[in-house]
């Protein structure tokens, strides 16, 4: 399943737990704020441990509930 990570950069203080847990998936920007870097970086499984461990609880994970895939619609020319 593919998940979404959003990080409130206004909550982060940098602690880096997130990235113990998780260090394929998040780091410490030049700012000290802890930036996604890869999504899929880890099991699903140590990113939700990373994100119950965020000490401002500053990342929230999401299941991604795109829509159904179908075909493209081409554009219909003439
Ligand atoms: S665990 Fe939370 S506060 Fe610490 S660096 Fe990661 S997002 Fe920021």
């Amino acid at each position: 399943m593919t998940i979404r990570i959003v990080i409130d950069r206004e909550r982060c203080v940098g602690s880096g737990n997130c990235l113990y847990w998780a260090p394929g998936t998040f780091d410490l920007g030049d700012d000290g704020v802890s930036v996604v870097v890869d999504p899929e970086g880890d099991d699903e499984e140590r990113i939700r441990v990373a994100a119950e461990g965020c000490p401002t609880r500053a990342i929230t994970v999401e299941n991604r509930t795109g829509p159904a895939e179908g075909p493209d619609e081409a554009e219909n020319e003439g």
